[in-house]
């Protein structure tokens, strides 16, 4: 399957050696290999090791404008995988909303909770259904609430990898997304979206990506296994807003 853009990549700005490449060298990979779009969407800042720092999105800006101005074979857009907080928070401020073109949110490891009622009413309850799995059907519903109240209260464009790492219902948030014309992303280095999710979602008018959430160059673009899951799932190709209809695969 080949892409026309990645919309899900990190870079350097996922500190401490997360992200393995400069933007720029990302972006050169992928004009190498023909995209035609690149997100760059390095991790929300509430993560102590990883996260952008506050003081960075203003040189990604820079840096991004000045190669959108150098290259003519591809577009660059600035996001951030912002983290999720606690019920109904992310970790992106209107300050920073502004250097960016959009804005994607996924549920991490790692993260610090928004204030000390999310530590108990959000993380706290997570980890210990994600120690003890029996516990996970307790937390659904108010996570998938939480999902609900962040589609409703940021301008949040695509959902990344969701039910990865934390236990949702995903008809209430398809339905939400679809209302609000937020992607809900189709993750094969996660697994998730998962098949049987893909399957319910795909009864409400909402729009797929598939993306690499590549840390490196060379793992851009690189989508193995989402073909798979789409089949498996029944989903086409036009529901899937970034691949690209007439190349079967990558190269
Ligand atoms: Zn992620
Ligand atoms: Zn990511």
């Amino acid at each position: 399957m080949k892409l026309l853009m990645d919309m899900h990549t990190h870079t350097t700005y996922s500190r401490n050696g997360h992200g393995k490449n400069t933007i720029e060298e990302m972006v050169n990979q992928a004009r190498k290999i023909g995209l035609k779009g690149l997100v760059i969407s390095d991790h929300g800042r509430s993560h102590p090791f990883y996260g952008v720092r506050k003081t960075d999105f203003a040189k990604m800006r820079q840096e991004i404008d000045a190669l959108n101005r150098r290259y003519d074979d591809i577009e660059i857009y600035l996001s951030v995988e912002a983290n999720i907080t606690g019920r109904g928070f992310i970790d992106i401020e209107e300050e920073e909303l502004k250097y960016c073109d959009w804005i994607s949110c996924g549920y991490h490891y790692g993260f610090i909770p928004k204030n000390i009622k999310s530590f108990f009413d959000f993380l706290l309850p997570n980890f210990l259904a994600m120690l003890l799995p029996f516990l996970r059907p307790l937390v659904r519903g108010s996570n998938t609430q939480c999902y609900v109240d962040v589609m409703e209260h940021y301008p949040i464009a695509m959902i990344t990898h969701p039910g990865d790492k934390i236990a949702i219902d995903i008809e209430p948030i398809a339905k939400k997304a679809a209302e609000k014309n937020v992607i809900l992303e189709i993750n094969p280095s996660h697994g998730h979206l998962s098949v049987e999710n893909i399957k319910k979602a795909m009864k409400y008018p909402v729009c797929f990506a598939v993306n690499s959430d590549a840390h490196s160059i060379d793992r851009l673009a690189k989508v193995t296994g989402a073909k798979e899951m789409m089949a498996a799932a029944g989903l086409p190709n036009e529901r899937v807003i970034n691949t690209c209809p007439f190349v079967e695969e990558m190269k």
